[in-house]
């Protein structure tokens, strides 16, 4: 048997170590599974909506893999942590979540991460692929009742969509990537459609495979965009193994 992963050195400047036991792994819809996780210690822990942690999860090898999971919601009376991990191949995050039983302890840091609600904002563009769908819902659930917002979300199948309450000011709209399509076209193509105006105070959040956010964010500049007024960051790439990408 393998020793447990400890947390690498240079995640330490991070964030918070933290220390995590899976109390459920749960099916969210059939290319997202949802595992649960309880803090282990008392210390006080707050995220902000759009924020995530860095898993240390066992690797291909010796070295630990680290992998960045948003923090989908934290459960603060009972100290519990939901993430939402996309099933896509047998990778180190995918064999942790299909695996995950009650009592497996994980390390973390965090939280951690830039792309966050703008609490003082009252209209928000969000555009997202599957990957980024915890984030732009724990920011749709943190808005308060005046705001208002569009997402554009792609996912993989008409089955990936979750159910979302119908609020007043809030536009969730599904896009299903075509068959052979990388991931961000149907946003990219959505987005032309909609030509959005950066009307004063609009804020854009993009998150997702980076050459589509790449790309989505050039398209709002060109629309006159403010790069203040625009947050965005690659949560993965095609052959990039965890990590992230600095957009800007
Ligand atoms: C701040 C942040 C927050 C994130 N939040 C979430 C989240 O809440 N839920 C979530 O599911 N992901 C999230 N991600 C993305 C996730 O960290 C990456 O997808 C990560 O690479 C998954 O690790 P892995 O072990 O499955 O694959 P890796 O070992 O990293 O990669 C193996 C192979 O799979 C490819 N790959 C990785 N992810 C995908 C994918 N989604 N689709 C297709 N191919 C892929 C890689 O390019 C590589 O070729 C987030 C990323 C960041 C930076």
């Amino acid at each position: 048997m393998r020793p447990a992963p400890t947390i690498p050195e240079r995640l330490l400047r991070k964030g918070n170590p933290l220390m995590l036991e899976v109390v459920e792994a749960t099916v969210v819809t059939p290319a997202m599974r949802r595992v649960s996780l309880c803090l282990s210690s008392e210390e006080p822990f707050a995220s902000k909506p759009g924020q995530s942690l860095i898993l240390v999860l066992p690797g291909d090898g010796d070295e630990p893999a680290c992998r960045h999971y948003t923090v989908r919601k934290y459960h603060e009376a009972q100290r519990l942590i939901d993430i939402d991990v996309v099933l896509h191949g047998d990778s180190p995050a995918n064999r942790w979540a299909r695996n995950a039983r009650p009592g497996d302890r994980v390390l973390a840091v965090g939280p951690r991460g830039h792309v966050t609600l703008k609490q003082e904002i009252h209209d928000h563009l969000l555009l997202a692929d599957e990957t980024g769908l915890p984030a732009v819902l724990s920011m749709l659930e943190a808005m308060p009742q005046a705001a208002r917002a569009t997402a554009l979300v792609e996912i993989g199948a008409p089955s990936d969509q979750q159910p979302w309450p119908v609020r007043p000011g809030i536009d969730i709209r599904w896009l299903v990537r075509s068959n052979g399509a990388s991931a961000g076209e149907a946003v990219n193509l959505a987005l032309r459609e909609m030509a959005p105006s950066p009307s004063v105070g609009r804020h854009a959040y993009i998150v997702g495979e980076t050459a589509a956010v790449r790309s989505q964010r050039h398209y709002l500049l060109s629309c006159g965009f403010e790069k203040s007024a625009i947050s965005a960051e690659g949560y993965w790439r095609p052959g990039r193994i965890g990590g992230h990408d600095h957009i800007d």
